[in-house]
């Protein structure tokens, strides 16, 4: 199994114990013979596997047709310009959120309205985004963060109310669900990411899940130059096609995705046990009827960033990696800031938030670990001081 390397900071580990990293991305010699095979096969750009990827992740999202492309991000920007999101609309969106989120509203010609997400879930939140409604919104677009469904419902019954496309940026939550339906199940179109850190990944991809034929027939011309039939260009596309070495590699992850994911939520369910007693950090809450799939294990830290990124350090010194998603909001990122958000729920998670290593990769010492660690590290960075609110 090849693991590429991931970030850390601080100082080395103690000798005599493995850094646990942050991600595992897998490529087993399952995701290489597919690529081999398509390769020696000589056809590798969009072909039979990524038809048959199409076909295959539609199990994940309830049925719906899907359109494969080459990146999460393009699958947020085609599925806007597919729903006819452009010039002169607006897109609420939240700010807690990785900057592809907002970045692809921009690039669809259309600007980012960013609103207020739900304090313990860090998701959109429903009276949030109506309070962001103007005259110009064509769209809402939620975002599932670290794998924890946002609340569909409302934000659903809000589009419906004021005739409003709804986007599902689920880039992070394969196989999440909401009351036993998934996530990509809701919106006009759901977009995923298929990044190597992610729960599943094909090098680069994404694709595109939407209920109506029509839609993916655009997006299908979106993606390949306008064209159905060679160059006979019907609109203005891209090129934004997933190849099938990617589709196969995607293919050999999707069989495995369901027992990843049980596996992510068993090492949620370990490190919840181990860490709910640490008064200086607040565990994942889990909203009610969310099936979590805990793309990101995250922690509350409270006390502000210097606090939280003390933690960082002194779990690296003990062999532990962790990260910050994300440490700067996007309304506070140089493209945005103009807009002048003022978002003070976002921004106090941004300081606060701290992801674990959950992912399948870990050995059932390794949660042990990181419980014992992140008691130590509270404690060595002065947190433990800070009051729970
Ligand atoms: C990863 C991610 C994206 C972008 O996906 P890429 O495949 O990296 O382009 C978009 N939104 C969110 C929330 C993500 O986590």
């Amino acid at each position: 199994m090849h693991t590429p390397g991931t970030q850390g900071t601080g100082s080395a580990p103690e000798a005599g114990s493995e850094v646990i990293p942050a991600a595992r991305p897998v490529i087993g010699d399952a995701e290489v013979e597919a690529a081999v095979r398509v390769l020696r096969g000589g056809l590798v750009v969009q072909g039979p596997e990524v038809a048959a990827f199409e076909e295959e992740f539609a199990a994940v999202v309830d049925g719906r047709t899907c359109v494969a492309v080459n990146s999460g991000t393009s699958a947020l920007h085609l599925a806007l310009l597919a729903l006819g999101i452009g010039p002169g609309d607006e897109v609420v969106v939240p700010s807690f959120s990785f900057a592809a989120t907002a970045n692809a509203v921009r690039l669809a010609g259309a600007e980012p309205v960013f609103a207020e997400i739900d304090a313990e879930t860090f998701c959109l939140d429903p009276d949030a985004a109506a309070a962001a409604l103007g005259p110009r919104t064509a769209a809402l677009m939620p975002v599932h963060l670290y794998g924890h469904p946002a609340p569909m419902a409302g934000l659903a019954g809000l589009a419906r109310r004021h005739g409003l496309a709804v986007v599902e940026d689920a880039c992070q939550a394969h196989g999440a669900a909401l009351h036993g339906r998934p996530v990509g199940g809701f919106g006009d179109a759901a977009c995923f990411s298929f990044y190597p850190t992610k729960n599943m990944h094909t090098l680069e991809g994404g694709i595109v899940a939407v209920p109506d034929a029509e839609v993916a027939r655009t997006l299908r011309l979106l993606r390949n130059q306008g064209m159905e039939q060679r160059y006979a260009h019907e609109v203005v596309g891209a090129n934004m096609r997933m190849t099938d070495v990617s589709a196969a590699i995607g293919r050999v992850q999707l069989e495995r995705l369901q027992g990843w994911t049980e596996q992510r939520q068993s090492n949620a369910k370990a490190l919840d046990a181990g860490l709910a007693g640490n008064p200086a950090l607040t565990v994942p809450p889990v909203a009610d009827g969310a099936r979590h799939v805990y793309h990101q294990y995250t922690v509350r830290i409270p006390g502000g960033a210097a606090v939280r990124d003390a933690v960082q350090r002194e779990l690296r010194v003990r062999g532990v990696c962790s990260a910050v998603y994300y440490p700067t909001p996007i309304h506070r990122l140089r493209p945005y800031e103009h807009l002048g958000a003022r978002l003070p729920v976002t921004d106090r998670a941004a300081a606060e938030v701290l992801s674990l290593p959950v992912h399948p990769g870990l050995a059932p010492g390794d949660l042990d670990r990181i419980v014992t660690a992140a008691g130590q590290a509270v404690r060595a960075a002065g947190a433990e001081g800070t009051v729970l609110r």
